[in-house]
């Protein structure tokens, strides 16, 4: 039997990575599930897939995750020194999909004891790209690629020689804005961005999508998975969402991988590594979608790619700070404090200020001082809505 943990048990990908799981519970030992404040749900799914602990992001939920289970023989527990000793706990697989910054440090453990960790979490790559994969060497562990892009890049270079490729091409499907006007984007409520048109997902990547956060996001962890020059690293907006990445080669071959949007592929890719096992979802129908189209994101619509080019140029800690303001961000937005336009602007202002205000980008690249400069971005970011307010 497999040990398996799920980071973000109660998450979007969380449970589309117990529904595969579930489907063949004799194959897997479930260790650690963890989950926020759906008590519930965590709870649920640890009495049914028999963990041995349960961990919810929050102390003042501790007492219920408890009742939940008790009788059940499962331990709980909380907070994130919990969630990295559950990391550290013996596991051959690992699944990070917990959302944001916070994914990282239960990441890293989950490396050091040497599991596989498969990679929903692309915060992790952002904010310390080069700390995570040093972890991984050290460790002799493996990251393997979720997010449905990268896990199609890492599927379109099997058996390929890496110098042979020339550009790695990720898509995106334009989000819930694609085709408004430009001009309209500034009105844009938190309900009309929370809808994707063709992934169901949480409501946070949801909103990074409809202002391609997500897919500035994806970038910079394109280039830190695969170890890629920025400039070979190109997006193309594909609004059926088929294509999920493609590879051009130095022959001119390209090499695209194509399947209907359903991250259960990605996720069950993931755990069969290096096998490929049947897994339930649609077919593709080509004949059936008619076309698939192509074109290049426009700038104006989507001022965070262009932040995330300036990041990968940067390197350093400068990922920690786009991430981190644009969570702070997000989550002012999300609670209607700012516009959708302002996420962009903030996040450009307080990558400024690093810039001018102290060396922070340039300190080593540590857990500590990426948490370090993470707490101060997101505190940049909420003087920078009380001055706009006032
Ligand atoms: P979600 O919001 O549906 O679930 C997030 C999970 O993380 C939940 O279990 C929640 O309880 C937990 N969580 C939230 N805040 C936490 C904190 N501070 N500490 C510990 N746990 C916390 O998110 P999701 O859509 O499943 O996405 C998870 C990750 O996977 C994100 O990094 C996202 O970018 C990435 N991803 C998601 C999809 C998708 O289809 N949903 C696709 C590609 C990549
Ligand atoms: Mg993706």
């Amino acid at each position: 039997m497999r040990k398996v943990s799920i980071f973000g048990a109660t998450g979007s990908i969380g449970q589309n990575t117990i529904d595969l799981i579930a489907r063949d519970p004799d194959a897997y030992d479930v260790v650690a599930l963890t989950g926020g404040a759906n008590i519930e749900q965590l709870a649920r799914d640890a009495r049914r897939l028999k963990a041995d602990v349960a961990v919810t992001a929050y102390d003042t939920r501790l007492d219920d995750l408890r009742t939940a289970l008790a009788g059940s023989g499962i331990a709980a527990a909380s907070g994130q020194a919990a969630l990295t000793e559950a990391a550290a706990r013996p596991a051959d697989w690992v699944m990070s999909a917990i959302v944001g910054a916070a994914g990282l440090a239960p990441g890293l453990a989950a490396l050091k004891q040497g599991a596989t960790l498969a990679l929903a979490n692309k915060e992790t790559l952002v904010c310390a790209g080069p700390l995570v994969l040093e972890t991984a060497r050290a460790h002799g562990a493996r990251l393997l690629p979720v997010d449905s892009e990268h896990s199609a890049v890492f599927q379109a270079l099997v058996g390929e020689d890496p110098r042979a490729v020339e550009r790695i091409i990720i898509t995106a499907s334009g989000g819930a804005f694609r085709d408004w006007p430009v001009s309209e984007l500034a009105n844009a409520t938190v309900e009309q961005a929370s809808s994707h048109p063709n992934w169901d997902m949480g409501q946070r990547i949801t909103i990074d999508s409809a202002s391609m956060f997500n897919k500035a996001l994806e970038l910079i962890e394109t280039k830190e998975f695969f170890g890629i020059d920025p400039s070979r690293i190109e997006v193309l907006v594909h609004p059926e969402s088929i294509v999920h990445a493609l590879v051009g080669y130095c022959d001119g071959a390209v090499m695209a991988h194509l399947g209907a949007p359903d991250m259960r592929h990605a996720i069950g890719y993931a755990l069969h590594w290096p096998d490929r096992r049947a897994l339930p979802v649609n077919r593709l129908d080509l004949s059936q979608l008619g076309q698939l189209r192509f074109a290049d994101p426009d700038p104006e619509r989507y001022p965070a790619l262009r932040l995330a080019r300036a990041v990968m140029e940067r390197g350093g800690l400068s990922g920690a700070i786009f991430n981190a303001a644009k969570e702070r961000a997000l989550d002012h937005f999300i609670a209607r404090r700012i516009r959708f336009l302002d996420m962009a602007d903030m996040v450009a202002s307080v990558l400024d200020r690093f810039e001018t205000d102290g060396s922070h980008i340039d300190a080593p690249l540590s857990l500590d001082n990426v948490q370090q400069t993470d707490h101060l971005a997101r505190q940049w970011v909420d003087e920078a809505v009380v001055q706009r307010a006032g």
